[in-house]
């Protein structure tokens, strides 16, 4: 277990290319200071996914910009020429904040939750969005909104984006003013009406956790259908390759940051889809580019392609994990 633990840390510093060179990259995402530090150690190229959250749980009041513009500016310069992705604050559903109460709600999920606080609570927002531009004068930044279901949200996210641009014209800051602006595409009405979104950012980023939770509606905190949450049934695929292909269709980048992404499984979707940006937790970052170090990109396409033929869960994941060659 230790041996393999050192060797899998030697991959740190490499690139992870197919045996026949399809290049990924590996980005990690991170929820606090400490797994940013195992980002680095082992190797993740950039930031990914920053859970902004952490900076506002366990503390009696809402970090003030100057608290997040530390936070954020650490980030950003530790990453070097590595972009950072901000996604702005996701609370609702399973997340709560003391001092902020949420109302009860019947299904949190379906809830109060992520941009749509957000766009309640402006004051809240644009303080979050000031820090992280005046990150950007650090180094590589980009913004992402989380649960964004309509091109209606990403035009109100910007407008208070906008505002924030010239306030901090106004005093002075300096900051990236071409900085990227994503979304997170986790909820179905975002897969589904992905090319009209895609004409109005410049990435998408998949969430699978939730994504396949409101595919498939089934909460993925309850234990009771943990059996039914299942991130290779042929309606999530499809979900994937709906996105994948709109963002291809708009020349923006899209990359995975779900928990599909540190799944070695799933790298003959990403083949077959054409995907090489995933972000994925740092403990998974060496064991994945171990994987992508032992296999062809080309068949693992052939078996993703496969894959899109099979009429149920079951089949596929069968093909996935005949793949023994991968494991580690
Ligand atoms: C996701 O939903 O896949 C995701 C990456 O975001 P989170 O797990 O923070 O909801
Ligand atoms: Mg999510």
């Amino acid at each position: 277990q230790k041996r393999r633990k050192e060797q899998l840390q030697l991959l740190a510093a490499e690139d992870a290319v197919t045996l026949d060179g399809m290049h990924f990259h590996l980005a990690s995402n991170i929820s606090s200071s400490k797994e940013f530090e195992l980002a680095i150690k082992h190797g993740a190229e950039g930031v990914g996914l920053f859970r902004t959250e952490f900076i506002y749980m366990d503390r009696a009041a809402l970090p003030s910009e100057e608290e997040q513009y530390d936070i954020y500016r650490r980030v950003v310069e530790h990453a070097g020429l590595h972009s950072v992705v901000i996604r702005t604050l996701d609370i609702g559903g399973d997340k709560q904040l003391e001092y902020f109460p949420l109302p009860e709600e019947e299904n949190p999920f379906l809830g109060y939750r992520a941009i749509r606080i957000s766009l309640d609570r402006h004051d809240l927002f644009k303080t979050q969005l000031t820090a992280i531009l005046r990150a950007s004068a650090h180094g590589s930044v980009k913004i992402m909104y989380p649960m964004i279901t309509s091109v209606e949200e990403i035009r109100s996210a910007n407008q208070i984006l906008a505002e924030a641009m010239a306030d901090l014209d106004r005093r002075g800051i300096s900051y990236d003013k071409e900085i990227p602006v994503g979304i997170m595409i986790e909820v179905p009405a975002a897969a589904a009406s992905a090319e009209l979104l895609a004409a109005e950012c410049d990435f998408f980023s998949i969430g699978t956790n939730d994504l396949v939770q409101y595919v498939l509606a089934v909460d993925r905190m309850n234990e009771k259908i943990a059996h039914l949450y299942r991130p290779f049934h042929p309606a999530v695929l499809r979900m994937l390759k709906m996105t994948v292909d709109a963002a291809r269709a708009h020349h923006i980048q899209v990359s995975v940051c779900g928990e599909m992404a540190g799944d070695e499984r799933a790298l003959p979707i990403w083949s077959y889809l054409g995907v090489s940006h995933l972000s994925m937790s740092p403990q998974a970052l060496l064991r994945v580019k171990h994987s992508i170090l032992n296999i062809s990109a080309k068949e693992e396409a052939d078996i993703g392609r496969s894959c899109f033929t099979c009429r149920t869960t079951s089949e596929i994941e069968e093909l996935l994990s005949a793949r023994t060659h991968l494991e580690v």
